[in-house]
């Protein structure tokens, strides 16, 4: 089954044809390091992670090579740690801990490599040469900027006019700028600002050139996919672009890949909006799954309007589900078996809406007695990063989530069953309505009373 993947370059669906089967080569833009990722920064995470798993799935999971870094220079890490009044080193490792933690929370495979940028300074600063020597960059008083007039492919990722991006521009470009179009690739820091030593003086790189000379080195010249946000096509993955195929002379990434935004009220979720909500904030009353499948009921390149209903409608869902395999040990299932029509929803660049609808009608067929059922239903919502949780780890989080005592049911419950052994069923009943009133139905079985909430 040909995997089909929308392509922003050409603007089509395409066939993906990968450079190397036996080892496909992904780069995702990673998040800037300064404080708690919010829910808009979680859907590329989701995303890239739900492609990743289909590519394992599809080519072998030691087959594919998923590079997602991590910036963690930047002038916004400056102005954090000095109104924070705490070292660069240990916000971003800080908050390097605090991504990792959400990630792993929304259900999100560790990338293959995860490269940070302070780490990779030589190898930027050996690419800026290049440019400089090839007549791409140039240097001003400690800043060098590429110059995005001589290269004649300018603007062909996001389809934007050189020509209309100059005379756009304001009219007070900085004096270091030939062009207004023209950017960033090493800039001069100041005393109390970190820097590296390099042939232009004490300075650190621009964003752009930080992604071209990581990807280089984890992916090589040309590689599969390159993926991010929609606002990342310009200007950085333009730049990229740019820096990268005028120093290595050879095409950049061979797919494009972008998410659509999430957004609250029509607006797009920005730290800089004011409308944002971190994961982590999200963590004290929703599982890292519910927030998984609320992002996942939208295709990827739609814009997903947050709301707490569509939470809601997703924890129902998997309350459903969890509830069902209760008293299944799921994680004996084999790993291979996968629904075709799931799998061929996710091969049409990435359809998860289609996919979580086929899971549902997966689910209706399931039946306790039909292991066959429960291993393609479990297996099909694994390829999406569902049903990972154990459900008796997911009844455990519901009833901390409801402030339900696990203790004091199971009380309820012996009391119950001996109120019954002694012939009492009016008292007993009181007490399963006392149960039903905090959404806890009981099930009588082979002498025994187990308990799952409503759903
Ligand atoms: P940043 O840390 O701001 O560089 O963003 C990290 C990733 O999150 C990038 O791929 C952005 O495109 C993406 N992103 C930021 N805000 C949103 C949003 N509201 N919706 C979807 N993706 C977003
Ligand atoms: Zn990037």
């Amino acid at each position: 089954m040909t995997l089909f993947l929308y392509d922003t370059f050409s603007k089509s669906k395409r066939e993906f044809r990968p450079i190397d089967p036996k080892n496909i080569r992904m780069y995702v833009c990673g998040p800037t390091v300064y404080d708690y990722a919010h829910v808009g920064n979680a859907r590329p995470v989701i995303v890239f992670d739900t492609l990743f798993r289909i590519m394992r799935h599809s080519y072998g999971v030691d087959h594919v090579t998923y590079v997602r870094n991590i910036t963690d220079i930047d002038d916004k890490i400056i102005e954090a740690a000095n109104s924070n009044k705490e070292d660069i080193s240990s916000l971003t490792s800080r908050t390097i801990q605090y991504f990792h933690e959400d990630a792993s929370y929304i259900g999100a495979l560790v990338p293959t490599i995860e490269p940070k940028a302070t780490d990779h300074i030589k190898e930027m600063v050996e690419m800026i040469e290049t440019l400089i020597v090839k007549g791409f960059a140039y240097e001003v008083d400690g800043n060098v900027l590429f110059s995005s007039s001589k290269y004649d492919q300018y603007g062909k990722l996001s389809g934007k006019n050189i020509d209309e991006l100059i005379a756009g521009a304001r009219v007070d470009i900085e004096d270091f700028k030939k062009e207004a179009s023209d950017f960033i690739l090493w800039k001069p820091s100041k005393d109390n600002e970190p820097g590296w030593e390099s042939p232009w003086g004490k300075g650190r790189p621009g964003w752009h050139i930080e992604c071209s000379a990581m990807s280089k080195k984890y992916l090589g010249d040309t590689f599969d996919i390159h993926g991010g946000g929609q606002d990342l096509i310009f200007p950085h993955h333009e730049n990229e672009i740019a820096q990268s195929e005028c120093c290595h002379e050879k095409k950049f990434a061979n797919y494009w890949l972008h998410n659509g935004f999430l957004t609250v009220e029509g607006n797009k979720m920005a730290k800089s909006n004011g409308n944002f909500i971190t994961v982590n904030e999200l963590k004290d009353r929703y599982h890292g799954e519910v927030i998984r499948l609320a992002m996942l009921m939208t295709h990827y390149r739609q814009p997903l309007n947050w709301t707490e209903n569509s939470l809601l409608e997703s924890k129902k869902i998997l309350n459903k589900w969890f509830s069902f395999f209760l008293d299944i040990e799921i994680s004996k299932v084999d790993e291979d078996f996968v629904d075709e029509s799931i799998l061929s929803a996710l091969k049409d660049d990435i359809n998860t809406p289609k996919a979580i609808s086929e899971l549902h009608q997966l689910f209706k067929n399931c039946t306790k007695e039909d292991v066959l059922s429960i291993k393609k239903f479990i297996n099909s919502a694994r390829l999406l990063g569902l049903m990972l949780s154990s459900p008796k780890e997911w009844m455990e989080w519901n009833v901390r989530e409801n402030n339900l005592d696990e203790i004091k049911i199971n009380e309820l419950i012996e009391k119950r069953n001996l109120l019954r052994d002694q012939g009492n069923y009016s008292d007993a009943d009181k007490i399963r309505d006392q149960l039903d009133e905090l959404e806890i139905i009981l099930e009588d079985k082979d002498g025994k009373t187990t308990w799952k909430q409503k759903n």
